[in-house]
């Protein structure tokens, strides 16, 4: 199975510093696809993500990796604040407290996450979602849905569809 990618980058990035590229932070957009696009696509609203996952898999790249996106605020993780810098922020479209992740987002998420497992030496404790790293402020995402997400992840890593180096 292979989703579409398109790239429409938003202005809402920074180029420096470099993003460190040590995990993913995951969000939910409540926003619809479309609704999530124009608002990312706003100098205004000074908020973007570096993808957004549709309920149909489709995925855009809004940010890329090697620069910093706009979607932690204040958040501390692994004993590291201000996760943008060292993170990059994933979304999926939907409000996950009223609808679960579809299961084209939780295989659209495996197929962003191959490349970048290897490319950047990727492992379970550097996935985590807004909730659990600005508490009490973010509620994404459901802790439902991010079990389900983090199974999904663990899974591809057991199977060996997610590996850290190439085999050999
Ligand atoms: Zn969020």
């Amino acid at each position: 199975m292979s989703f579409r990618e398109f790239t429409h980058l938003s202005p809402n990035r920074a180029l420096e510093p470099v993003n460190a590229c040590q995990g993913v932070l995951f969000h939910h957009t409540v926003l619809s696809f479309s609704e999530t696009l124009a608002k990312l696509s706003d100098p205004a609203s000074q908020v973007s993500y570096h993808g957004i996952i549709s309920k149909t898999g489709e995925r855009c790249v809004l940010v890329r990796d090697a620069e910093i996106a706009w979607h932690a605020g204040v958040s501390s993780f692994r004993g590291q604040s201000g996760c943008n810098r060292f993170l990059l922020g994933l979304a999926f479209e939907g409000d996950t407290y009223r609808y679960p992740l579809t299961n084209a987002q939780l295989q659209s998420v495996l197929e962003w996450l191959v490349p970048r497992w290897i490319r950047y030496g990727w492992s379970l404790e550097w996935m985590i979602d807004h909730r659990q790293v600005a508490p009490g402020r973010k509620n994404d995402l459901n802790p439902s849905e991010w079990q389900r997400l983090l199974a999904t992840i663990e899974g591809a890593v057991a199977s060996g569809a997610l590996v850290t180096r190439p085999p050999g």
